[in-house]
C-alpha cells in the first residue's frame, strides 16, 4: 500500500489510529480542503465498485477533474462495461475486477481506495471485501441498511488497518462547511429549531432506472434511506455533530400502492436533542422538495432550495447572503478525502458518522412503526 506522500511515510495503522469513534466525530476547524492545498506528487488510485448511474454520470467524470486522486480501476459485474471504462479512462485491463475476483486487489499497487457505489444492502459485503484486500474504503450513503452491518464494516476496516469514509459529499462543500462553522462557533447561539425536507418524484422514468430503490431488501427502506439521510446529516451539522437522543415519526399516506408496496412513499420525523433543540423533517418519493432552515436565539441560517441536490446550495443567514466558491461536490469530496489520507488527518465523514446516521434511521423506522417516541441508541 503506497498511500503516503513521498518523504512522509504514514502507515495505514496510523491513519486508523486517528479515527477512534470519539476523535472521528470531534469537530475540527473546517476549510475547503481541495481548494487551498498544493497538489502532492502522487495521485491516489481509486477503483469504483459498481458502475451504475452515480458512478457513470458523477463520480467517473469527477475523477477526471480531481487533483489528488484518479480512476485507476473498477469492480463490476459486467466485463464489457469494465473494458469500456478502461478504454474511456485509460487504465489497464488488468485493473478490471469482478465482485468474485476483487480479492486480487490486494496485490495491485495502482489502487489505494475502493469506492463502493452499489445498492445499499450490498455496501457491507463490498466494503468488507475491499478492506480484506487491504484497500481504504469510501462507502456511498447510506452506509448500510442496519447498525449491525455498519459495525461489521467498521470492524473489518479496523482489523485491516484501512480508512473508512462515507460518501457524504456535502461535508466538503463550502456553504455546508460554513453551516458547520456557524454551529460550532455559536455565531447566533445554538440552533434550537430546525426544519428540513428532501425528496423527488419517483415517476415512471425514475422507476425504470432504479428498480432496487423500491426493493426493501436491497434499499433498506424508502426515501428516508435515500434522501432523508441528507436531512439527518444537515441537522447533525447544525448540532455540531451531536446525535439526537430520541425521535418520533410517522409514515405518510400511500397514494400509489402499486409502486410503494415494500418501501414507504413518504415519512416525517422529529429529532430531539439533549439541549432541547428539535428538528422537524420529512422525506418523500412523491414530491420534489429540498429545503433546510435552522434558527437560534440571535439569528438563522437557511439553504435556498434545492438544499441537497448537486447544484450549489446557497446559504443565506439573518446577516445576509453568503459568498463561497461554487464547487463540483464530487470533486471536492474525492480530493478532500484523498488529502485527508495523504496528510494523515481525520476525515470529515468517517465511518462512525455513517453508523451514527443508520442508528438514527433505525430509530425513525421503529418510531413510525410503533407510533412511540424512540430513544436513539449509539
Ligand atoms: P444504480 O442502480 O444506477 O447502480 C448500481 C450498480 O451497482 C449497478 O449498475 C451494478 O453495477 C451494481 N450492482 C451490483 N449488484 C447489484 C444488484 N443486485 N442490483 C443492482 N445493481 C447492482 O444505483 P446508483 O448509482 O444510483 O446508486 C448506487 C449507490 O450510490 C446507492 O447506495 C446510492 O444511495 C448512492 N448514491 C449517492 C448519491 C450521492 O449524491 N452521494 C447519488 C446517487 C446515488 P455493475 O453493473 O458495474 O456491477
Amino acid at each position: 500500500m503506497k498511500t503516503a506522500r513521498p518523504g512522509n511515510p504514514v502507515s495505514r495503522r496510523r491513519f486508523i489510529g486517528h479515527l477512534s469513534a470519539a476523535a472521528a466525530l470531534t469537530m475540527l476547524p473546517r476549510r475547503s480542503l481541495a481548494l487551498d492545498t498544493p497538489t502532492p506528487k502522487k495521485k491516489l488510485g481509486v477503483a469504483l465498485l459498481g458502475l451504475g448511474r452515480y458512478s457513470e454520470y458523477e463520480l467517473g467524470p469527477a475523477l477526471r477533474k480531481t487533483r489528488h486522486c484518479q480512476l485507476t480501476g473498477v469492480v463490476t459485474g459486467s466485463r464489457e462495461k469494465g473494458e469500456r471504462w478502461a478504454h474511456t479512462y485509460g487504465f489497464p485491463s488488468k485493473n478490471i475486477y469482478s465482485y468474485d475476483t476483487m480479492g486480487g486487489l490486494a496485490g495491485n499497487p495502482d489502487i489505494d481506495f475502493v469506492y463502493v457505489v452499489t445498492p445499499n444492502q450490498l455496501h457491507a459485503q463490498h466494503c468488507i471485501a475491499a478492506a480484506k484486500a487491504g484497500k481504504h474504503v469510501i462507502c456511498e450513503k447510506p452506509m448500510a441498511t442496519s447498525a449491525a452491518d455498519c459495525d461489521a464494516i467498521l470492524a473489518a476496516c479496523r482489523s485491516a488497518g484501512v480508512r473508512l469514509t462515507v460518501g457524504y459529499r456535502l461535508h466538503y462543500e463550502p456553504h455546508n462547511i460554513e453551516l458547520c462553522r456557524l454551529a460550532r462557533e455559536k455565531v447566533f447561539g445554538p440552533f434550537m429549531k430546525i426544519e428540513g425536507a428532501n425528496g423527488f418524484d419517483m415517476d415512471d422514468d425514475a422507476r425504470a432506472s432504479t428498480v432496487w430503490r423500491l426493493d426493501k431488501k436491497l434499499a433498506g427502506g424508502g426515501p428516508l434511506m435515500d434522501m432523508g439521510v441528507y436531512v439527518i446529516q444537515a441537522v447533525c451539522m447544525a448540532k455540531v455533530e451531536a446525535s439526537p437522543i430520541a425521535v418520533t415519526a410517522k409514515f405518510g399516506p400511500v397514494t400509489r400502492p402499486e409502486v410503494f408496496s415494500e418501501v414507504e412513499e413518504s415519512i416525517s420525523w422529529a429529532m430531539e436533542f439533549a439541549d432541547g433543540a428539535v428538528a422537524r423533517c420529512r422525506s418523500s418519493y412523491g414530491e420534489r422538495v429540498s429545503t433546510f432552515r435552522a434558527e437560534a436565539e440571535h439569528g438563522w441560517a437557511r439553504f435556498e432550495e434545492p438544499a441537497f441536490y448537486y447544484d450549489e446550495p446557497f446559504l443565506t443567514t439573518s446577516l445576509g447572503p453568503t459568498n463561497f466558491p461554487k464547487v463540483n461536490h464530487q470533486v471536492a469530496q474525492l480530493d478532500g478525502m484523498a488529502l485527508e489520507l495523504l496528510e494523515g488527518r481525520p476525515s470529515l465523514a468517517p465511518g462512525e458518522m455513517g453508523r451514527r446516521d443508520i442508528a438514527i434511521t433505525d430509530a425513525i423506522y421503529a418510531a413510525a412503526k410503533s407510533g412511540q417516541r424512540v430513544q436513539v441508541l449509539s
